[in-house]
């Protein structure tokens, strides 16, 4: 293959990392084709109760801050610095993320976050966007990708295919119908709709500094601020649960009854509910994520998570790094790169997959659980006592970049340690755990 400025890539899908994948392979000096089927969204509304707002974490601003995106996309954004719980009485009970209370996890709109994206994508010189192409199929061993746009149809053959087309990837679909990509699919039987908590009176009706949880076993609310006040709800609860909930008595009875201190700050709550459509969850598992060191698979499309750590666009950004790392060391060897990206990437999908559903477990069933509340306290306390040394889950899944899979294996060693110190009893039993995790992290390293 060619020098990057004879290079042609096609981008299926101008999602959050297609456009941030056109931003990073336009600085390379590629010739970035990105396909989209939607209209362009900087001129055309979202679709009603699909806005979600994310939370962007380290993972994400370091893609962010290595092309100097970060100030520009985290200017409308809105940090929360812990949890807010809130029991079934209505009452609260703020969680810190971190142990020394500064570090935040930021809101920010999904629709805004690709606006932002794509002007930074089309403002990238050899980068060119094409609104309203949709992408019908890929073929190996030409690289081919089918396009459809309006009742025109086209076939191009690009150099490298990058396919950022999303849980329904239809490149992914060729690829696992040609045989060449396993892909098993794990539908989650909660499904999700978004609520609303406008402002009153021009302010937050809540704390916005926090993300607030309503955790009540089957079910779970969650709600993050926006910049104009308000605060995006998302209700998480099984499909036949949604559907059980017709008249607006049902619906009004049920809220009072299991989201009491919400209700009298959702005036809009019936027409949402009936309106808002209830989007579906599932975890996907592919193998591999490339195929020919020619069309690789990156972010949803490769990866589609639970969104109960915040990480699906941050892993996606994370892809993204990752790739512009690969073709740093291969020197722009697609076929070494994309084998290599494989051999780094995936491991760490399959480990934030399953981090994401222990977090469900974790914001459903425990947050409000005096253990929890114990066991977060004395993590907290540890990490103050050893920094560096100890650092909770969500502390190195949100607050760092260290491999999703080496989380899982020193949150094990550490978990064990601190079971240890929850059973002792007084300062020698805590001083012990302290002397064994100091010895067990310098062994981990
Ligand atoms: C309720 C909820 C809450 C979430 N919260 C968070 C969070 O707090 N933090 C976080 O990091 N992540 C979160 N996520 C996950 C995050 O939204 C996704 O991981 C992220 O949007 C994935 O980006 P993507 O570009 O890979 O895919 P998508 O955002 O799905 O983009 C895919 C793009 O491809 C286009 N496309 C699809 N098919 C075709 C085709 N055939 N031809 C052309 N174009 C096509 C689509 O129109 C779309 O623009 C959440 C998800 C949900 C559902």
């Amino acid at each position: 293959m060619g020098a990057p400025s004879q290079m042609r890539i096609a981008i299926v899908g101008g999602g959050l990392v297609g456009a941030l994948a056109a931003c990073y392979l336009g600085r390379r000096g590629y010739r970035v084709d990105v396909y989209e089927r939607r209209p362009d969204p900087r001129v055309q509304d979202a679709e009603r109760g699909r806005s979600i707002n994310l939370a962007l974490s380290e993972r994400g601003l370091d893609a962010l801050r290595r092309i100097d995106l970060v100030d520009t996309v985290m200017a409308p954004a809105l940090p929360m610095h812990g949890r807010m719980i809130h029991d079934a009485s209505g009452n609260m009970e703020f969680q810190s993320y971190s142990a020394s209370g500064d570090r935040a996890i930021n809101s920010i709109g999904r629709g805004a976050l690709n606006e932002t994206l794509l002007t930074a994508a089309e403002e990238t010189p050899g980068v060119t966007l094409h609104f309203g192409v949709r992408t019908t199929a890929y073929g190996l061993p030409t690289n081919s990708l089918a396009l459809q746009r309006g009742d025109d149809f086209e076939v191009i053959t690009p150099d490298i295919v990058i396919a950022s087309d999303g849980f329904g990837s239809v490149v992914r679909q060729s690829l696992e119908e040609a045989g060449r990509i396993s892909v098993t699919t794990e539908p989650e039987t909660t499904g999700y709709k978004e609520l609303t908590i406008p402002a009153r009176d021009g302010e937050f009706a809540l704390d916005p500094d926090a993300l607030h949880i309503w955790p009540r076993g089957a079910s779970m609310m969650i709600a993050l601020p926006n910049p104009d006040r308000s605060f995006t709800c998302t209700l998480f609860w099984p499909g036949e649960d949604f559907a059980a909930l017709r008249t607006p008595e049902q619906i009004l009875e049920h809220f009072s009854r299991v989201y009491p201190d919400a209700v009298p700050l959702m005036p809009t709550l019936v027409d949402d509910f009936q309106h808002n459509p209830v989007g579906p969850l599932a975890t996907l598992h592919v193998d591999p994520w490339q195929a020919d060191g020619k069309v690789a698979l990156i972010g949803d499309s490769a990866h589609a998570i639970l969104p109960f750590f915040g990480q699906g666009a941050n892993c996606g950004f994370e892809d993204v790094v990752e790739l512009d790392r690969c073709l740093d060391q291969s020197g722009d060897d697609w076929g070494i790169a994309l084998p290599l990206y494989q051999q780094r990437r995936q491991p760490n999908g399959e480990a934030i997959a399953f981090l994401a559903k222990e977090n469900f477990i974790e914001m459903r069933d425990k947050v409000a659980s005096p253990t929890f509340r114990a066991m977060k306290r004395l993590e907290h306390a540890l990490e103050r006592a050893l920094p560096g040394v100890y650092s909770s889950r969500y502390e190195m899944v949100s607050f760092t970049t260290i491999p999703y899979a080496e989380v899982i294996e020193r949150d094990r060693r550490q978990r064990g340690t601190v079971l240890a110190a929850a059973v002792g009893v007084g300062a020698a039993a805590l001083g012990t755990t302290l002397g064994l995790l100091t010895r067990a992290s310098r062994r981990g390293r």
